[in-house]
This record gives structure tokens, C-alpha cells and sequence, in this order.
């Protein structure tokens, strides 16, 4: 089956798309980044397309400065096990230097990526959809995973890369 790999630093809004993608409660979502610190892997569906998907999580340390080498980690190995990566960047936050070391993860691990800007809800998305272009993997997928927003979207471009 084929499977996608949701990858971003922490606190985009991995697990909670995870969570509307597989339809139970099985990545833990909170508030904190950090709260989650393994690869889950569980069946997911989007309107009649059938995957897996696989949620990344880890932060261990506190300083933000640098990328923890668990989360790093995690991300190599999710992307290695997966057909292709959905890359989710935080349209409230706007892109941080983080992101683009997730960028330089997945381009130099040469993955196939789907870019989604996730918490797009109203303006700041549009804005933040524009801004993410500069990322270098094409059209950027506004989204919203807490309201359910750009799943139309997200369908048609998974479809594609299926
Ligand atoms: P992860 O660390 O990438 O797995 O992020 P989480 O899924 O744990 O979400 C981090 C925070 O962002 C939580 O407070 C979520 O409720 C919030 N969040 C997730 N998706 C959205 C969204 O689409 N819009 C908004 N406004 N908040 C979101
Ligand atoms: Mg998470």
C-alpha cells in the first residue's frame, strides 16, 4: 500500500492531520511540542483513496535554535519508509529557519514531497501559501487539519503522486 510520511518541525500540525487522516485518536495532540516522540504508522483514507500514513514526532530539547538529532532522525527514517512525504510548514508562524532544515532533509534524501501549509485558515494562508513557494517544491497545498480545510486538495495531489 502506498504510504506517506507527514514530516515538519514541531507543532505545524503533524499528528493532528494524522489524526483526520486515520479517523481515531492514535497520535497523541497537544499544545506542547514535543508531547509525541515516535514514528506511528496507521491506515488512513481521503475520500476513496486508501494509504498508510506515518506521523512524525520529537523534541527533546528545549533549545529551538537547533534541530534535535532524534527528530532529524525520525524524519530520515519515516521518509525512507515512505512512497512520499507531506511536508507541512505552520502558515500563523511563517516559515522559520527550522522548516528549511527540514527542506534540505528532504531534498538531499532526494523524497518525493507534497508541500501543505497547514492552519491556513482565512488571509494568512493565502499569504503564507505565496511565501512557501520560495521552498522550491512546487505549489504549496493550503490547509487547514483542526477545520478540515484543503482536503480537496490535498486529495487531488495525493492522488497524483499515487
Ligand atoms: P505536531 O507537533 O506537528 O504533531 O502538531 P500538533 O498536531 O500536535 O498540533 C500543534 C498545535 O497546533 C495544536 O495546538 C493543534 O491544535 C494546532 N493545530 C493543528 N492544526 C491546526 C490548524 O489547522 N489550524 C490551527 N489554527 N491550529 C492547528
Ligand atoms: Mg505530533
Amino acid at each position: 500500500m502506498f504510504k506517506l510520511a507527514i514530516v515538519g518541525r514541531p507543532n505545524v500540525g503533524k499528528s493532528t492531520l494524522f489524526n483526520r487522516l486515520v479517523g481515531k485518536r492514535l497520535a497523541l495532540v497537544d499544545d506542547q511540542p514535543g508531547v509525541t516522540r515516535d514514528l506511528r504508522e496507521a491506515e488512513a483514507r481521503l475520500g476513496d483513496l486508501h494509504f498508510m500514513v506515518i506521523d512524525t514526532a520529537g523534541l527533546e530539547e528545549a533549545d529551538a535554535e537547533s534541530l534535535p538529532g532524534r527528530m532529524r532522525a525520525l524524519t530520515e527514517r519515516a521518509v525512507d519508509m515512505a512512497d512520499a512525504s507531506l511536508f507541512l510548514v505552520d502558515a500563523r508562524a511563517g516559515l522559520l529557519p527550522q522548516d528549511a532544515t527540514f527542506a534540505e532533509i528532504l531534498r538531499r534524501k532526494g523524497a518525493r514531497v507534497l508541500l501543505g501549509v497547514n492552519k491556513a485558515e482565512g488571509r494568512q494562508g493565502a499569504d503564507a501559501a505565496m511565501e512557501a513557494w520560495s521552498l522550491g517544491f512546487g505549489q504549496p497545498i493550503p490547509l487547514s487539519a483542526e477545520h478540515g480545510e484543503g482536503m480537496g486538495d490535498l486529495y487531488t495531489a495525493l492522488q497524483e503522486a499515487m
